[in-house]
C-alpha cells in the first residue's frame, strides 16, 4: 500500500474517503497523470470493515473512526456532547457507514443550480450517479449498470421490517420499491452498497481494483498538516507519514477530500479562512475566506423507542448473542445471513404534513433498542425496535472552527441545532414524530408494539414531545456545507470546486454541498467526485 514515487506528483489528494477514492481512480485512468492519495488512517483491511452486520460494532474504535465529540449544549441530550463518527482509513466514512444507497431528490440539485452553481442541476449530475453505479436490478433510465459501486437489494431478515412497511401503508403512506426512482416518496426496503455479502466501500469499489496502476501512489498513516501556498497558489502539502514529516509537491493541483470536518480545518491551518479566527490561533492569514467552516448542516434526528411484545429483534444479551451464532456460521461459511446485511432494513421518505409537496422527513427503522450510537447497553439488552425521524432539509447551520493551530487537535464542531429563526426544524421534527406514531399504532404492528419507551405515550403536546425528543436527539452522520460551493461572500469554492482566490487548490467532498441532499450522503459525495473528475479530464 505504501509504494512511493518520490515527492512530486501531478495531483495530490488529501483523504482516501468516498470522494478521494473516486478521484484517485478516475484521475489515474488514462495513464497521463501521476496521483498521490494521502490517507491519515490505515488500509482498513479488516473483517470488521468488510462485514456489513458489524456496522456500529466498531464505531468507537479510533483505528477506524475519528470519533469526534461536538460542542455540548445544555438543551441537547441533557448537556452530553453529540458523537460525531467520521471514518478513518481507506474508504473513509463509506467504510464505517450503514451502506444505505440514497441519492436525494431532484429538487436538491436543482436548488444548487438556482443558487448560481451552473452545471449542478439534477439533470447535470444524474449521469454521474449512473456512471458510479451497478444496480443489481440492471441498467435503466435512472440507474447505472456497470459502475464500480455495487448497489443491491437485500433480503429482509427481521419480521418487524415487514410489519413496519405494512403498518405504514395502513397509516396512509405510500409504499415504494425504489427510493432513487422518479419519485422518492414512500416507505420500503433500502438498497445497500453491499456485494456478495461484503461492504462495498468507496475503497472496495474504486481504489483497491486499481492499486497496481504505476501512476498511482497511496500512502496510508499519512496525515496532512497543511497545504503549502505561495503567491496564492497551492504547490504541495506537509504530511506526517507514520509520524515522520515529508513535503510533497503537486505540479497540477492539491485536492482536499478530507470530508466536512477535516477539509475546513486544513484550509484554516493553511491560512485560508476568517482572518480574525486565524489570528486568534497565531496563524497568518494568506487569504481571507469568511465562509470556511461555516454553514455546517446536518440531519437532525429524533427517535421513538418501542418496547416489543415479541423477542425476534436483536438484543445485546447472552440469549441475543447466542441467537446470532447460526448467523455467524452462515456468514463465515458463505457470506450469507444477517451479518451480510445492514441492520437497517426498512425506512422511507414521507411528508411531515399534507401541505408539503415532497418528503421532508426520512425514516430509519432498526430492529433493536438503539440510542447513543449503541452506548446505552441497558436499552440494547431489552426487546424492542427504534424508529428514527430525521429532518431532511434542516435550516439551522453550525460551524467547524479551530481549537488550536495544531493539526493533531480535533476542531470544534458546533451543530447549533434548532437555531433557525423560524423554528422550522423543530416543527418538522415534531410533525414527523406524530406521523411516525400513526405508523406505530397501525394494526400491522399490534403484535409487536407494547409501549413507547421514549418519548413515552404520556407525552402528547408539541412542547412535551420536543422536550423529550431533545433528551435523545442525534444526527444521521451527514455533515456537509463547511466549504460550500457558490458565489456569495460565504462561499468557499466555485462551481468547479476550486477554492475562491487560490490557484491549483480544490475541495472535493461532502463539505462543498451548499445545502443538504434529502437523504444519506455517500452516493451524492461520490457522484460529485465523479462529475469533477470528468470536468478535470475533459477541460
Ligand atoms: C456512521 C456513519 C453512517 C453513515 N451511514 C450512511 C449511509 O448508510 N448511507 C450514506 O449514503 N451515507 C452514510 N453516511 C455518510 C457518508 O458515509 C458520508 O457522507 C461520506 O462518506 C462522506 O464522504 P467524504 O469523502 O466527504 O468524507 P470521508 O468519506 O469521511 O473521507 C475523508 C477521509 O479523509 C481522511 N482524512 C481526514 N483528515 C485527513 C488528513 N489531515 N490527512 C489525510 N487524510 C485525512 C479521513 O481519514 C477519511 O478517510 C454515514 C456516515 C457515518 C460516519
Amino acid at each position: 500500500m505504501n509504494k512511493s514515487q518520490g515527492n512530486e506528483f501531478d495531483y495530490i489528494i488529501v483523504g482516501g474517503g468516498s470522494a478521494g477514492c473516486v478521484l484517485a481512480n478516475r484521475l489515474t485512468e488514462n495513464g497521463k497523470f501521476t496521483v498521490c492519495l494521502l490517507e491519515a488512517g490505515s488500509d482498513n483491511n479488516s473483517m470488521l470493515v468488510k462485514t456489513p452486520g458489524a456496522f456500529s460494532a466498531f464505531m468507537f474504535l479510533k483505528k477506524f473512526n475519528w470519533s469526534f465529540d461536538a460542542k455540548p449544549r445544555k438543551d441537547i441530550r441533557n448537556g452530553d456532547p453529540l458523537f460525531v463518527p467520521r471514518g478513518r482509513g481507506l474508504g473513509g466514512s463509506s467504510a464505517t457507514n450503514a451502506m444505505l444507497y440514497i441519492r436525494g431528490q431532484k429538487q436538491d440539485y436543482d436548488h444548487w443550480a438556482e443558487l448560481g452553481n451552473d452545471g449542478w442541476s439534477f439533470d447535470d449530475i444524474l449521469p454521474y450517479f449512473k456512471k458510479s453505479e451497478t444496480n443489481s436490478r440492471g441498467e435503466s433510465e435512472l440507474h447505472g449498470g456497470d459502475g464500480p459501486l455495487q448497489v443491491t437489494d437485500r433480503p429482509a431478515f427481521y419480521e418487524i421490517s415487514k410489519r413496519y412497511i405494512e403498518a405504514s401503508q395502513q397509516a396512509g403512506f405510500k409504499v415504494t420499491d425504489d427510493f432513487n426512482g422518479s419519485d422518492q416518496e414512500g416507505v420500503g426496503y433500502y438498497q445497500c452498497t453491499i456485494k456478495d455479502g461484503k461492504r462495498c466501500s468507496a475503497a472496495h469499489a474504486y481504489l483497491l481494483p486499481v492499486l497496481s496502476r504505476p501512476n498511482l501512489t497511496v500512502l496510508t498513516h499519512a496525515q496532512v498538516s497543511k497545504v503549502l501556498l505561495k503567491d496564492k497558489q497551492a504547490y504541495g502539502v506537509d504530511v506526517y507519514v507514520k509520524g515522520a514529516k515529508r513535503t510533497l509537491t503537486a505540479t497540477k493541483e492539491v485536492i482536499l477530500s478530507g470530508g466536512s470536518i477535516a477539509s475546513p480545518q486544513l484550509l484554516m491551518l493553511s491560512g485560508i479562512g476568517d482572518k480574525s479566527e486565524l489570528t486568534q490561533h497565531g496563524i497568518d492569514c494568506v487569504h481571507e475566506l469568511k465562509g470556511v467552516g461555516k454553514n455546517l448542516r446536518e440531519h437532525v434526528d429524533a427517535c421513538v423507542l418501542v418496547k416489543s411484545k415479541k423477542t425476534d429483534g436483536f438484543t445485546l444479551s447472552v440469549t441475543g448473542l447466542l441467537k446470532m451464532v447460526p448467523d455467524a456460521m452462515k456468514y463465515l461459511t458463505g457470506k450469507k445471513g444477517k451479518l451480510a446485511n445492514s441492520i437497517l432494513e426498512a425506512g422511507g421518505f414521507i411528508k411531515s404534513n399534507d401541505n408539503e409537496n415532497r418528503p421532508d422527513i426520512q425514516l430509519h427503522m432498526l430492529p433493536l433498542l438503539y440510542d447513543d450510537n449503541g452506548r446505552d447497553l441497558k436499552l440494547l439488552s431489552q426487546h424492542g425496535f427504534s424508529c428514527h425521524v430525521c429532518v431532511l432539509r434542516p435550516e439551522s447551520t453550525g460551524t467547524v472552527s479551530l481549537k488550536s493551530a495544531r493539526y493533531q487537535d480535533a476542531p470544534e464542531i458546533d451543530f447549533n441545532l434548532f437555531s433557525d429563526k423560524e423554528g422550522k426544524d423543530k416543527t418538522v421534527l415534531i410533525n414527523g414524530m406524530r406521523q411516525l406514531r400513526k405508523i406505530l399504532t397501525a394494526p400491522a404492528l399490534a403484535q409487536h408494539y407494547e409501549n413507547e419507551v421514549h418519548p413515552g405515550n404520556a407525552f402528547e403536546t408539541d412542547e412535551q414531545i420536543f422536550a423529550k425528543a431533545k433528551e435523545r436527539i442525534g444526527t444521521v452522520f451527514h455533515p456537509v456545507g463547511t466549504c460550500k460551493m457558490g458565489n456569495d461572500e460565504m462561499a468557499v469554492v466555485d462551481n468547479q470546486l476550486k477554492v475562491h482566490g487560490i490557484d491549483k487548490l480544490r475541495v472535493i467532498d461532502a463539505s462543498i454541498m451548499p445545502t443538504l441532499t434529502s437523504g444519506n450522503t455517500n452516493a451524492p459525495t461520490m457522484a460529485i467526485a465523479e462529475k469533477i473528475a470528468d470536468m478535470m479530464l475533459t477541460h
